[in-house]
């Protein structure tokens, strides 16, 4: 191993003082309360992402009027960087400090007993560490997981560390769940050296306090820079993670590497429900992924009780040479990785399990690709990016606990008490039901127009996220802006087959792959036969019956690859049955999309994948298409004013209706839903208000 490269100080960055007193004078308690969470917080390597807890003890009055000494203290499933007044939860402190003579106490007695000191009802459940706040004898108190601490309470010679750190100032406490027995250790710590100025968990974390909100918050900034300089003291010298394992590949060729792997990784994750990729090559994870070290590092286990049941005890690693292994080989390790993970998750849980116990994810949370990057999964977005942003702590906190000689972390039993531990899963309950199509990937083409970003909002409205695809990028990029991160714009061309291999590889980049495709981009044109050219036959078959091919045909290869079904839907159109005159080029096109997608349907349907076609007919609001000189002929087709069109097509129609983007989303969602068409394909819905002509027979 060489030593040459300084341990860079700022894997365990010392953090900077921003208290500003004017935020909280002439607030009340609860107010400052609310800041100094925030401020905390705003600092991912002090509080992690729904970590941590923080407290005040204030007199007030109750809803008598009666003064009461009342703990505020954090609500469970809450963020401590966007809580606001209402996240935390008031407890008549006088009820709970007789649980202080107690020697036990068990979760379910504790969770009752605490739900009856609180002021109100309808408050959320306080937080799991809640008696440990009560029993900390300070006004202010914060209880963080910051980075630096991480690393000397998650070294091996954890206890030892933390005196040459902190010499008397720090308590240390062994490792044990939080809960009712620690809360007790910390008090009994705390009462045998009053002049101690935090505690160290084990494993764990810190607890700090002080007689003011600004004192607390001051208490909890020295000890992480305390541990922070500690650590890059001790750090000096040596590389981090033993320093790289090999030369890295260069970013075009990673890219396209995982662009080739993605599908099959995400195809081994969702064996119970799709999942959503997120991927990360950011120096820190290509650090970590490079390292000589990391292989086993990254099997320790779990940086943090609060991670495990984001990131679970440990991520799955796959190894890669550049100089030895392509993709294919690369794709067969990694579902390889995952299929192990879970059967070792399955075996993990029948071994600690309690009879209403549940495994709810056997799969890997965070998958480590070596010298390649970090792929996160999740059912939802958010928990995918949660896990991802967990990992950076566990890679920070690996970071230091490996420069001061080695990271421990909680052995199985200790990580299957936490992972299945009511009171953890119970923040998980809190989360929104799931939604229909959660975790699904979604790619429409023409997603910038009438149908096709009314499909797109029908899809994030059910839970999807979506690649919206559109030659017009300047509109898709507009598109996605009402979609917050759940939708992603990208350039497509459906006549150029390099484009929509580009497009399906920005998916895959950007969500992990794709279950469900809507072939939408398309022209409109009118003329007599007589008239009509060549070339205008050609853009008509071009873009519809050729550009639904590649589509499909690219979508085919992405869903095998993957290997969990998928939906094709194509948006076809009432000419696609029904012969329309002074159309013949388009009608010939839109008829020929219809047959493919029937030959689609019976050649696909082994491998699970769906294919049906959508029939709309005059969709004129918010199309491109209808804005086209293609209304104008329409109208000069029919003998009326092109403004006329609308009430034309109304009343042309077995309904007398005008038909909205809103209502072909309503009928795509339908068969891109396995619980609405599970069993339906090459079939086709037409939505057109009734026209005879297309009636199926
Ligand atoms: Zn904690």
């Amino acid at each position: 191993m060489t030593r040459a490269t300084p341990l860079p100080t700022k894997s365990v960055p010392s953090i900077e003082d921003r208290w500003d007193p004017a935020r909280v004078t002439g607030v009340d308690e609860l107010d400052a309360l609310v800041y100094r969470s925030n401020l905390l917080a705003s600092d991912r390597s002090v509080v992690n992402f729904g970590g941590g807890n923080t407290s005040v003890k204030a007199l007030q009055a109750d809803h008598t009027g009666r003064a009461t000494n009342v703990l505020w203290v954090k609500g469970s499933g809450s963020d401590l960087a966007t809580i606001g007044r209402g996240g935390f939860t008031g407890l008549r402190l006088e009820e709970i400090m007789p649980l202080l003579e107690r020697d036990a106490m068990s979760d379910e007695e504790m969770v009752a007993y605490l739900a009856r000191c609180q002021l109100d009802p309808s408050m959320p459940r306080p937080s799991i560490e809640t008696l440990l706040h009560a029993f900390t004898p300070h006004p202010h108190v914060d209880h963080t997981h910051p980075d630096a601490i991480g690393a000397i309470v998650g070294a091996t010679d954890g206890e030892r560390l933390a005196a040459d750190c902190f010499g008397g100032d720090a308590l240390w406490i062994p490792y044990i769940r939080p809960g009712f027995a620690l809360s007790k250790l910390v008090a009994d710590a705390i009462a045998s050296k009053p002049e101690a100025k935090l505690v160290l968990l084990a494993k764990h974390g810190l607890v700090t306090w002080g007689a003011s909100a600004a004192e607390s918050y001051t208490a909890t900034l020295e000890a992480i820079n305390r541990a922070a300089s500690f650590v890059a003291a001790r750090a000096e010298g040596g590389p981090a993670f033993g320093g790289a394992r090999r030369p890295g590949i260069d970013a075009e060729a990673r890219m396209g590497l995982l662009a080739e792997v993605l599908p099959a990784l995400r195809g081994a994750l969702g064996v119970d429900g799709p999942r959503v990729l997120q991927l990360d090559t950011s120096p820190a994870v290509l650090e970590f992924v490079g390292g000589d070290e990391s292989p086993e590092l990254s099997q320790v286990g779990a940086a943090c009780p609060d991670h495990l049941v984001h990131t679970k005890r440990r991520p799955a690693w796959v190894a890669y040479d550049p100089e030895r292994d392509d993709a294919a080989a690369l794709r067969e390790r990694l579902v390889e990785a995952v299929r192990e993970f879970q059967a070792r998750e399955h075996a993990y849980f029948e071994q600690y399990r309690a009879e209403d116990d549940k495994l709810l994810d056997p799969s890997p949370r965070v998958v480590l690709i070596e010298g390649v990057g970090m792929v996160s999964a999740g059912r939802t977005l958010k928990a995918a990016k949660l896990s991802r942003d967990l990992y950076h702590r566990a890679i920070a906190v690996m970071r230091g606990a490996s420069a001061l000689g080695g990271f421990v972390s909680l052995d199985d039993a200790e990580s299957f008490a936490i992972e299945f531990w009511p009171l953890e899963l119970y923040k998980l309950s809190l989360a929104p039901p799931p939604r229909e199509l959660q975790g699904v990937v979604a790619l429409v083409t023409g997603g910038a127009g009438g149908i096709g970003s009314a499909a797109a909002h029908a899809f994030v409205d059910s839970g999807a996220v979506v690649v919206v695809a559109d030659i017009d990028s300047k509109s898709a990029a507009e598109v996605v802006t009402e979609f917050g991160d759940a939708a992603v714009p990208v350039d497509v061309d459906v006549t150029d087959e390099a484009s929509i291999v580009a497009a399906y590889r920005a998916a895959t980049l950007a969500f992990g792959g794709v279950d469900v495709v809507v072939s939408n981009a398309g022209i409109a044109s009118s003329a007599p036969i007589t008239e009509t050219s060549s070339e205008l036959w050609d853009r008509n078959h071009d873009i519809l019956a050729r550009g639904y091919f590649l589509v499909a045909r690219e979508a085919a290869r992405t869903l095998i690859d993957q290997g969990t079904g998928g939906a094709i839907i194509f948006v076809g159109s009432k000419n696609s049955l029904a012969p329309s005159k002074g159309a013949a080029a388009y009608s010939a096109a839109k008829a020929a999309e219809l047959h493919l997608a029937r030959c689609l349907a019976e050649e696909l349907g082994a491998h699970g994948i769906r294919v049906n076609t959508v029939n709309p007919d005059a969709v004129l609001a918010g199309s491109r298409i209808w804005d086209s000189s293609w209304r104008e002929e329409r109208a000069r087709a029919y003998g009326i004013e092109p403004d006329q069109l609308e009430a034309f097509y109304r009343e042309r129609t077995t309904l007398k209706v005008n038909v909205l983007p809103a209502d072909i989303a309503a009928a795509i969602l339908f068969f891109a839903s396995p619980v609405r068409s599970g069993k339906s394909t090459g079939n086709f819905l037409n939505v057109d208000g009734g026209v005879a002509l297309a009636y199926p027979r």
